[in-house]
């Protein structure tokens, strides 16, 4: 069964300086480039990340 990756939709996620799914990613697979959030190849699946963003703008593909 494929491992499923979090993808972060650009609509939703506000950006803020204070991401929790990007603090306690255990894998320190969500990052950020000059304002844009994406998820690298090191996601596990762990589903973490859904859990933590207050704005649902997490999910699981
Ligand atoms: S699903 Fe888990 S490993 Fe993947 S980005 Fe979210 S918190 Fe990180």
């Amino acid at each position: 069964m494929p491992i499923l990756r979090a993808v972060i939709d650009g609509d939703k996620c506000l950006k803020e300086d204070y991401c929790p799914p990007m603090e306690q990613c255990p894998t320190g697979a969500i990052l950020d480039d000059e304002g844009f959030r994406f998820v690298t190849n090191d996601c596990r699946g762990c589903k973490k990340c859904v859990i933590l963003c207050t704005h649902r703008a997490i999910s699981l593909i």
